[in-house]
């Protein structure tokens, strides 16, 4: 009798303790919501910024991260989160994404964007389009509904044609401001050619304003990140920047990290910028700041880039890093702090 006794007791100890140490289906749907945004690293100098335009820029992105938190307190997808908040910036002529996307070389607008899944890996990304509001829909349309994760161009709008997405002219993107700025960045390049002086700064500065991210974790524990663009004033037509390269611009793996880049894209290419933060979360076994923080303010100053990312870990902390002047930035975390911010 004794005999079977101790192991049926044994067992039942050992089930309680393997029940109590998994977490239910109700913790696993409970899991704190957090979202992060940004609207561009660049040379942002409260000189430079009116108080009228710094509370312009202070409200969209309050809109939008609200917006997008918004949709995870309702039970919503870190994914639908993500599309919310991204849509209001590219709908706002503040910033490089959408209506207010910079011009190319050739004063057209050709617009980038991607979005990854943390929990399956899968992503979708858009390149040089120039005929969709909403770009960061499209990434997601290739993520769901296509078996690639990048299409380029006319392929691009042709699939998303085939997907009922309204078309705009490229008038639509085009603002003052932009051509404006074009004109800066090209006179001031043609006259300065590659010497360092302060005009040149300049329009190095006016070309590295703005692009658009969120990254958000849902009540799954889920991470998407998603980045959409105009890229950098005056380049190239056909030029493609970070924004819309998985593990450049734009990763997530959930238990790990979910990061959204901006700044020069060439450099963000390179070195790999998302996958690399990630990547040393996982490998090292640090925390997602420092992993942060030695990619864009060690490994990114050495090559000489500018820049910063947005990114949540796996427990939904909120971690920003830049080595600019400035990024536009917000967040709403775990706790439900909000936080709003410009400078460094
Ligand atoms: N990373 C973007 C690009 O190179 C630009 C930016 O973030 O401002 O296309």
């Amino acid at each position: 009798m004794r005999s079977h006794f101790i192991p049926a007791a044994f067992f039942a100890a050992l089930l309680f303790a393997i029940l109590a140490a998994v977490p239910s289906a109700a913790d696993v749907m409970n899991h704190p919501v957090a979202i992060v945004i940004h609207g561009g690293a660049g040379t942002i100098r409260r000189e430079n910024l009116s108080e009228d335009v710094e509370s312009a820029y202070r409200a969209k992105l309050a809109e939008s991260v609200r917006a997008g938190h918004s949709v995870l307190a309702n039970g919503g997808t870190s994914r639908e989160a993500v599309i919310a908040a991204i849509r209001i910036m590219e709908d706002s002529p503040l910033f490089n994404a959408g209506k207010g996307a910079v011009f190319t070389n050739e004063a057209r607008v050709e617009l980038d964007a991607s979005i990854m899944d943390g929990e399956t890996l899968n992503a979708g990304a858009i390149t040089g389009v120039g005929r969709i509001r909403n770009p960061i829909e499209l990434a997601n349309a290739v993520l769901e509904q296509s078996p690639h994760v990048m299409l380029m161009g006319a392929g691009a709008e042709a699939f998303a044609a085939e997907q009922g997405f309204g078309m705009v002219d490229n008038s639509y993107f085009h603002t003052e401001r932009r051509l404006k700025q074009l004109k800066r960045v090209q006179e001031s390049e043609a006259r300065t050619a590659l010497s360092e002086d302060d005009d040149f700064d300049k329009a190095l500065a006016d070309k590295k304003l703005s692009t658009v991210g969120a990254v958000a974790i849902d009540r799954f524990g889920n991470i998407t990140a998603g980045t959409s663009t105009g890229g950098m004033t005056n380049k190239r037509f056909g030029r493609i920047g970070d924004s819309p390269i998985i593990g450049a611009g734009t990763y997530a793996e959930n238990g790990v990290c979910g990061i959204s880049a901006t700044g020069h894209g060439e450099f963000f290419i390179r070195a790999a910028v998302a996958h690399d933060i990630c990547a040393r979360v996982a490998y090292k076994q640090i925390p997602l700041q420092q992993a942060a923080d030695e990619v864009i303010m060690d490994k990114l100053v050495k090559m000489g880039a500018d820049g910063g990312i947005i990114g949540l870990d796996g427990d939904g902390n909120v971690v920003f890093s830049f080595n600019s002047k400035g990024m536009y930035r917000a967040s709403i975390n775990a706790s439900g702090k909000e936080t709003i911010a410009i400078f460094r």
